[in-house]
């Protein structure tokens, strides 16, 4: 195996943000679960299936095919061939992914898409099961979480940045609908890992927390 870092926490904690930036400083390949998810998530939406409706879901999405490639160092989601990068970040997309990802067809079909990327390469890998459930055995795992408050404050800033017109509570309440749903799933729900180190954002600026977390992983790679 090589080497491989988990990081899972709720949504809005930073994770993606900072698990690319120590990529790039520590040469690994930055895998964003959550892209895969969203994925299927969009194959349901563009399928006009409810994303409720587990029957449907469980009975489309093999027809999903979704492969990842890297770009540029940028990971590029395929769905079905073409490039879905662009649909993926939006808050109808997230929201649907964390209905669609209960369902253990669903995670078993992502699973075995993160197995085969962690095993080609050096990797840190972000989502929610990851330290729990896909990469056991990784030599560092990540907790990073914030206050809901601060979460939200952060999502709403980044979509106002992209020019899409947004409600803070209401962005708060999703974020912790979400957070609900992914905390109490039946499968592999998202929780700190035993052996996790716990890192609060909440007061910490972004530098901070790459700081930390990359000196974590100078730590356990010798
Ligand atoms: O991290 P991101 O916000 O892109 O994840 C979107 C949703 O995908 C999460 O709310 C969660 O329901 C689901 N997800 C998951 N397991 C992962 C990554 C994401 O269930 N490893």
């Amino acid at each position: 195996m090589g080497f491989n870092v988990a990081v899972d926490g709720p949504a809005g904690a930073g994770k993606s943000t900072i698990a690319k930036e120590v990529a790039k400083q520590l040469n690994l390949i930055y895998v964003d679960t959550g892209a895969m998810y969203r994925a299927m998530a969009l194959y349901m939406l563009r399928s006009g299936v409810d994303p409720a409706d587990t029957t449907a879901v469980i009975e489309k999405c093999d027809l999903a095919d979704i492969t990842i490639r890297y770009e540029n160092g940028e990971q590029v989601v395929f769905l079905n061939g073409a490039n879905v990068n662009p649909y993926l970040r939006t808050e109808e997309v997230g929201n649907a992914t964390s209905v669609i990802s209960v369902v253990p067809e669903v995670r078993k079909k992502m699973v075995e898409l993160q197995h085969s990327l962690a095993a080609a390469s050096d990797c840190i890998m972000d989502g929610r099961d990851i330290g729990t459930c896909v990469l056991p055995g990784a030599q560092l795992k990540i907790y990073l979480t914030a206050d809901s408050a601060v979460r939200a404050k952060r999502r709403y800033d980044e979509l106002m940045a992209k020019g899409q017109d947004c409600d803070l509570q209401k962005i708060q309440a999703d974020i912790e609908e979400r957070d609900y749903r992914d905390m109490h799933r039946e499968t592999s729900p998202l929780c700190q890992a035993e052996d996790a180190v716990l890192v609060d954002t909440s007061d910490l600026t972004v530098q901070e927390v790459i700081d930390r977390l990359v000196q974590l992983c100078l730590e356990r790679m010798e």
